[in-house]
């Protein structure tokens, strides 16, 4: 996401609610791809009324717009990145922490692709964090 969020957001004709800006603003620079229960959690202080299908609805919608990255790469959950150029992931498998891995990796398309438009690709290394290493 980027500075003119609003301004996109307007553009977009997104219905800005306090709860979703709260989202917008909760994923803003937030670099540890959490989990929609991890929003909702954040959030469910200070909007007691807000229901986690607010949460995974808006998440959704901010995916379908092209403003977020939804990963998949947690098998227990669909985890969210607000960073969407082009980059690659570590997931731990202790802890689930993913971490970005800023990286170019030469990719060649394999020739049984060849009929098919491949619009991106991603590398994911998966082990153990140091963190989880140390116990
Ligand atoms: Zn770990
Ligand atoms: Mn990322």
């Amino acid at each position: 996401m980027q500075n003119n969020d609003l301004n996109l957001l307007k553009e977009l004709r997104l219905k800005l609610t306090p709860q979703r800006l709260a989202i917008i603003e909760y994923l803003k620079g937030n670099k540890n791809h959490p989990s929609a229960e991890e929003i909702y959690n954040a959030l469910k202080d200070r909007f007691p009324s807000m229901s986690f299908a607010t949460v995974y609805n808006t998440l959704e919608v901010l995916v379908e717009k092209g403003l977020i990255k939804e990963l998949s790469i947690d098998s227990s959950k669909k985890r969210f990145d607000p960073y969407t150029h082009p980059h690659h992931h570590f997931i731990c498998k202790a802890c689930g922490k993913i971490v970005d891995v800023e990286a170019s990796f030469e990719i060649f398309i394999p020739e049984s692709l060849r009929d098919f438009q491949v619009e991106d690709f991603q590398v994911v290394f998966t082990g153990v964090c140091p963190e989880c290493k140390k116990e």
